[in-house]
């Protein structure tokens, strides 16, 4: 920075605040890096938070080379990284590009400056604080916020919307409730660990999205009475012990020890909606130009999943890691 003659330097440039150190958000702070304009990255949690959320021992579907993000390889010895392979990736990457990071800062609200730019309000253990900002990427993804059933028992102890592995269950109860990937590999995980699995879907069949590599071993499952499984079922009540499922025969009361909501998540748009950006009712998409992912709010980015709305399986790692070069490139330009 070049001081200016018989003064102070100029204060350093306001960085451009990327919300969410997801994986997308830390690939729109590299490409922001690589066109020499200053970032900033803030994130509730934990850098890549949503990972460490994944099941302990999952394994992504994805290669290790579809997750890289800011030319950093990511080399694995398996054929697909397994959770603590990738948090140690992307830890690596927050390393390897000097990324700015401040973690465990929950933006709270971005309003315009008067000046111009943006103010972003945060909250901290230690408080609130307020950083200025040139332009703001909303990359929040959509795992803060679960599908809740809306029943009556849905917070007592013994019910989770997250799977972390199956040894809890050996020889219990266990209700899975859903009809998608997690939901099947949560119920094949758990009869792997002995427990005693029905697992309950509204739905008739599978979620389309399903990976056709774990559908034959959750079908041989249920053939051999490892795993029962209630199509068209809904749970309308859960207490300890117990749920109650009404299906195609009636209400009935089922043993459910451990129940494990594996409902999705939909993102929350709220930082965005307060900024006046539009979020379609239908589809759950915020309002942006797909060849610059600038929203009508100028200077208002959105990156990863947060971008495909209600549709979470449109867009993830693989895809959403190329957003970020488009946003640096609009803002270089400026
Ligand atoms: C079990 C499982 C396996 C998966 N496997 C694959 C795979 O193989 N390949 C693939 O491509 N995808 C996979 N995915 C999907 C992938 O995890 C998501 O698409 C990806 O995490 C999206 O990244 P993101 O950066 O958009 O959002 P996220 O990873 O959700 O990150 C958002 C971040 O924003 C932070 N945040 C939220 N609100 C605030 C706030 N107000 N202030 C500050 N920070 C905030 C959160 O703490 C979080 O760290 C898998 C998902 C699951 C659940």
């Amino acid at each position: 920075m070049t001081a200016v003659a018989g003064g102070a330097p100029p204060p350093p440039a306001p960085p451009v605040v990327v919300v969410g150190a997801g994986p997308c958000g830390l690939a729109v702070a590299c490409a922001l890096a690589d066109a020499g304009l200053p970032h900033l990255v803030l994130d509730a949690g934990c850098v890549v938070q949503a990972i460490t959320q994944y099941p302990l021992y999952g394994t992504f579907f994805s290669t290790a080379e579809k997750l890289a993000i800011g030319g950093v390889p990511f080399v694995v010895a398996e054929a697909k990284p397994t959770r603590r392979d990738a948090l140690a990736y992307y830890r690596g990457v927050v390393r390897a590009r000097g990324l700015h990071v401040r973690q465990y800062e929950r933006v709270t609200g971005v309003e315009r400056a008067v000046r111009g730019g943006f103010v972003v309000h945060t909250e901290t253990a230690e408080g609130s604080r307020e950083t200025a900002a040139r332009g703001v990427v909303v990359a929040t993804g959509y795992f803060g916020t679960p599908n809740r059933l809306g029943v009556v028992g849905e917070d007592l102890p013994h019910v989770t919307h997250q799977y972390r592995e199956g040894h809890e269950a050996f020889q219990r109860e266990a209700l899975v409730v859903g009809g998608g990937n997690s939901a099947v590999e949560a119920a094949l995980d758990l009869a792997r660990h002995g427990a005693r699995v029905t697992m309950v879907h509204v739905g008739e069949g599978f979620d389309r999205n399903i990976k056709p590599w774990i559908r034959p071993d959750f079908e041989a499952r249920v053939r051999e009475g490892t795993i029962a499984m209630r199509w068209n079922t809904r749970v309308t009540a859960l207490r300890a012990g117990w749920a109650t499922v009404t299906g195609p025969g009636g209400a009935e009361d089922l043993r459910a020890e451990h129940v494990y909501l594996m409902t999705g998540y939909t993102p929350s748009p709220g930082l965005l909606t307060g900024l006046g950006v539009p979020v379609d009712a239908g589809t759950g998409v915020p309002a942006h130009d797909p060849a610059t992912m600038e929203t009508p709010v100028t200077g208002v980015f959105v990156a990863g999943v947060l971008v495909s709305g209600f549709d979470a399986n449109r867009i993830f790692i693989e895809n959403g890691r190329e957003h970020g070069a488009l946003i640096a490139a609009a803002l270089a330009a400026r």
